[in-house]
């Protein structure tokens, strides 16, 4: 898959309430608005009926989020599919990487909803991001050409994933974590033609590894093995935290990204809004923190 490079004035990586509502008043701004819209949905596209969004006495989460949408895009912002999967925040411009794409933007506002719960990540997977953890076989493949890697998932995107490290000369173990879905289908069969091992009945427990990852704790009915692998690529939504934390963000005792009361986060330049803060946990809460920071990161533009 091709990377290509796009650049924008402001970046919003989210497309909840928070996000479009910043990229709504980016782009009546005048001020051209790129918003990222990840794999995991937003919570508002869960359906539920919601009653106390100002305006709306009642309405479904789906449509108040289509609305949303719809608005910030007609004022000119542009949606764009795609995972942050690596930021470089210090300095200006900023630099925001998907598998498809390398974002440079003048300031950057993360609305990536509430974290992912420690307790749905691996044990050892946000302590070895970046050292052998990885949610990029685009990204990161390259760089374990001929060694065995794992990769762990089940969603449609991973076959492709896995497809991606075969190409690029990884030796790869796939525990999907269930049987059925994208692991069973034709194109899996036919990567275990080509020497990808498949563990449908396994499932990854831990992550191992002191400064880099060494390997996977995985439990099969047959019982627990300790596999040695040099990296471990994870495709499922992706838990922001640990890729803030090496961005250099600063993260309150809840874990969730610290910002003032203009949504600035400790690093110039970069805002958060929404429940990514875990500020009201409401859908207008978070529409207040996106046109907030909008507003401050249009006066971070103009200095
Ligand atoms: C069942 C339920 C009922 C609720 N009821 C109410 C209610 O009655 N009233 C109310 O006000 N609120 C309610 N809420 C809460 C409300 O939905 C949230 O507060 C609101 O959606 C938060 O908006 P947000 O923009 O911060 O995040 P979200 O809406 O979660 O959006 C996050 C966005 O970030 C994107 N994203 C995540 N990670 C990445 C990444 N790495 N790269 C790119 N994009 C990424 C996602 O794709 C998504 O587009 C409810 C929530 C649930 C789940």
């Amino acid at each position: 898959m091709a990377v290509h490079s796009l650049k924008t004035d402001i970046l919003i990586v989210g497309a909840g309430p928070a996000g479009l509502t910043a990229g709504l008043y980016v782009a009546r701004a005048g001020k051209k608005a790129l918003i990222l819209e990840g794999r995991g949905p937003s919570r508002l596209a869960i359906p539920y009926t919601i009653e106390n969004y100002p305006g709306f006495p009642s309405i479904s989460s789906q449509e108040l989020l289509g609305i949303f949408k719809r608005q910030a895009v007609s004022f000119g912002a542009e949606v764009v599919a795609g995972d942050a999967v690596a930021f470089m925040l210090d300095g200006s411009p900023k630099y925001v990487t998907t598998k498809e794409a390398v974002i440079e933007a003048g300031a950057v506002i993360l609305a990536t909803g509430k974290p992912v719960p420690k307790e749905r990540m691996i044990p050892g997977e946000d302590r070895l991001v970046g050292q052998g953890v990885s949610y990029c076989a685009t990204c990161d493949g390259p760089l374990f050409r001929g060694a065995t890697v794992a990769a762990v998932g089940h969603a449609e995107e991973a076959v492709e994933d896995v497809q991606a490290l075969l190409a690029m000369g990884c030796k790869i173990l796939w525990v999907p974590g269930k049987s059925g879905g994208a692991a069973d289908g034709p194109e899996a069969l036919a990567l275990e033609g080509k020497g990808v091992v498949v563990r449908r009945e396994a499932k990854v427990k831990e992550i191992r590894g002191d400064e880099r990852v060494e390997g996977i704790v995985v439990e099969a009915p047959s019982g627990t093995e300790v596999i040695p692998v040099s990296a471990v690529f994870i495709f499922r939504e992706i838990p922001a935290g640990p890729l803030f934390v090496r961005a250099g963000l600063a993260l309150d005792h809840k874990q969730c990204v610290a910002v003032d009361r203009f949504q600035r986060t400790n690093i110039p330049g970069v805002f958060a809004a929404g429940d990514i803060t875990c500020g009201g946990l409401q859908v207008v809460a978070a529409a207040g923190e996106g046109c907030v920071a909008a507003m401050q990161a249009l006066v971070h533009l103009r200095k």
